[in-house]
């Protein structure tokens, strides 16, 4: 637990998305500052988990700026693909970050399983894990889920990533349809935040 209030933090990630939402979870009386401020180029994550990689980013960020750092790992777990992307889930878009690209993949994996795929329920769920390093010291680590389902077809231009082919449990709309403001309310990172709160 930090001892100190938190005035100033580091968002350690280069994704756009993620830090749009990030900003909106944290309390307004931190002053934010991102890895773009500071033109860094993002670790390997060679962790096994999404832990070990939010760790990893969070650490290696907080070292080269001298920040406390908060990172987070994600990504989608598809039940039918054993859990793949997983914390692969950004390498599918390849270096330049194409979803569409990582979103084919999926449904050509799904298809290569099982032609059939689309008159069933494609169980999946987002892992969000967070993390906040100063320097070499992790001070915390939490990680969090929403489960849902694969859509048919990409629906929707909200949001990022696999947004627009992930549909939450209980839910007909997919990410990539939902509001944003609705879906910063629902979604992994909520909930890992209000697990991180107390530290904060
Ligand atoms: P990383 O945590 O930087 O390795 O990247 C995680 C990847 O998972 C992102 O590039 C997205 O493709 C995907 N992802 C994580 N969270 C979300 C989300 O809320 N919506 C859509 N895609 C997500």
């Amino acid at each position: 637990m930090l001892k100190q209030k938190i005035y100033k933090l580091l968002i350690g990630t280069n994704n756009k998305g993620k830090l749009r939402e990030i900003k909106s979870l944290l309390p307004k009386n931190i002053k934010i500052l991102s890895t773009s401020e500071f033109n860094l180029k993002s670790p390997v994550e060679n962790g096994k988990s999404f832990k070990e990689n939010s760790i990893i980013k969070s650490k290696y960020f907080s070292k080269k700026t001298g920040l406390l750092c908060l990172a987070d790992d994600s990504g989608l777990e598809i039940d039918l693909l054993d859990k793949k992307p997983g914390i692969y889930s950004a390498r599918w878009g390849g270096n330049h970050g194409d979803f569409n690209k990582a979103i084919k993949r999926v449904y050509r994996e799904l298809n290569n399983k099982n032609k059939n795929w689309k008159h069933k329920k494609i169980k999946a769920r987002f892992v969000c894990a967070l993390s906040i390093s100063y320097f070499d010291k992790k001070i915390a680590c939490v990680q969090s889920k929403i489960d849902g389902y694969i859509s048919n077809e990409p629906r929707g231009k909200n949001g990022f990533g696999y947004d627009p082919i992930f549909i939450p449990r209980g839910k007909k709309k997919t990410f990539g349809e939902i509001k944003p403001a609705r879906k910063y309310k629902i979604d992994h990172r909520y909930f890992a935040f209000k697990k991180l709160r107390k530290f904060l």
